[in-house]
């Protein structure tokens, strides 16, 4: 776990509170009633905390900063991120105080599904859900044609970075994810998934329950920008990959960024196993200044040295994402920069035909247009694979996810 930022919520206070003891004067007495019956407002240590946001070192601080043994943390981690449960009173193994104390202190309804639409072209699945504060996300569910399936998380409500191309530039809320609304959504489709009968199996520890239906890979390529969320994305990452969790392998996960260099590497120190996606898509600073006003702070070259600087880790992939757009950045001169940047890098390239969105400035090239800039970028020693977005047919592509409004 990384503590990046300094902590905003009371959840974060209060762990802050327990692993630097800044705070411990402030702190809550844990009670030791067995049951909330009678308390005080500030007798419950789990008052406002965000329980589902928790790594497990975090809940197990917490606990003991309560009162509480350990185990009933780890008893805790496993309800929540194994079994996937968000109803207290399922949660049998839980002496009936405590459960009524965290009841009390905290809903763990994070995100409520309100539309789910289903592709028609290739059967992937989005998911609209709803945050408390009533603001739309979206999750994609991709069923892909090695069989396994990919899951596109959003990670934040709209996006800072106004990407010129991008649909989630322009929604004009913007929020962050809390690590729980991250996970939630991962939540979602393991439910989703096992109530289809979709077991897929190699799970330890969730053989029997939700997680036999888990995604096969995740990826951070929903709404928003992972790496402007970073506390929140690396503690899901930590309950995600949690071998007492969702155990996740970090290299079936991808992080994508538009390119906020100072995080990446805090990123990968925390997370080195987390393949790394930099949404590239141009080749010159001019074009990408123009597309991608973050290429102004940080410019291609800065972002290409940040990569080649990160501590060597054998199992981290690094791909560049490419979004092609017909007359901007399609040409040979383009296909033969970027192959010669994805040498240098050791990075795969994704090259992927802008999706139409309402009001979108830009169109995707010709057919004829795309496939040779795909082969002189591989003529050139590029690794590249043409990547036709799923569920275009229902807003879920790269860049059309909007928080689309159930009707
Ligand atoms: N903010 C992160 C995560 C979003 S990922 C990032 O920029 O990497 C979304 C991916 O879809 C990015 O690679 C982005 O460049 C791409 N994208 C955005 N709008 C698109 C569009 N209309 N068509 C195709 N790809 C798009």
């Amino acid at each position: 776990m990384i503590r990046v930022q300094s902590p905003s919520s009371s959840a974060a206070l209060l762990l802050f509170a327990v692993t630097s003891g800044r705070l411990t004067g402030t702190l809550p007495r844990p009670g030791r009633r067995a049951c909330c019956a009678g308390m005080t407002e500030n007798a419950n240590p789990f008052r406002e905390i965000d329980l589902l946001s928790l790594p497990r070192p975090a809940l197990k601080a917490l606990f003991q900063a309560a009162g509480q043994p350990a185990f009933r943390a780890e008893q805790l981690f496993r309800w929540l991120h194994v079994r996937l449960e968000r109803d207290w009173t399922r949660m049998t193994d839980l002496p009936a105080g405590l459960r009524a104390q965290l009841a009390e202190a905290r809903t763990l309804a994070v995100l409520t599904a309100t539309l789910e639409r289903v592709s028609a072209l290739d059967a992937s699945q989005k998911i609209v859900l709803l945050t408390d504060a009533g603001h739309a996300i979206e999750t994609v569910i991709m069923p892909m044609d090695s069989g396994h399936v990919t899951q596109c998380l959003s990670s934040q409500v709209g996006c800072k970075m106004a990407c010129d191309f991008c649909a989630t530039a322009r929604l004009p809320v913007r929020q962050d994810l809390t690590a729980g609304q991250i996970v939630e959504q991962v939540a979602y489709a393991c439910r989703l998934g096992f109530a289809l009968g979709l077991r897929r199996g190699g799970v330890a520890g969730g053989e029997d329950g939700p997680l036999s239906a888990r995604p096969h890979n995740l990826v951070f390529m929903g709404m928003g920008e992972p790496l402007d969320n970073l506390q929140a994305v690396s503690d899901a990452l930590d309950i995600l990959c949690d071998a007492k969790g969702f155990d996740f392998s970090p290299r079936r996960i991808t992080v994508s960024t538009s390119g906020l260099a100072k995080n990446v590497a805090k990123l990968a120190a925390a997370h080195p196993n987390v393949n790394l996606a930099w949404s590239l898509t141009a080749t010159t600073d001019e074009v990408r200044d123009r597309l991608m006003p973050v290429n102004k702070g940080v410019p291609i070259r800065r972002m290409v040295d940040v990569l080649l600087a990160l501590p060597p880790s054998p199992h981290r992939k690094i791909t560049f994402e490419y979004a092609l757009l017909k007359g901007v950045n399609d040409t040979d001169d383009d296909a033969l920069r970027l192959a010669e940047m994805a040498r240098e890098l050791n990075a795969h390239v994704n090259a992927i035909p802008f999706n139409a969105w309402p009001g979108a400035d830009y169109q995707r090239p010709e057919r004829l247009v795309i496939q040779r800039f795909v082969d002189v970028a591989r003529r050139a020693g590029a690794s590249i694979t043409l990547r036709e977005s799923k569920g275009q047919d229902i807003g879920a592509a790269c860049g059309q996810l909007a928080g689309e409004k159930a009707a």
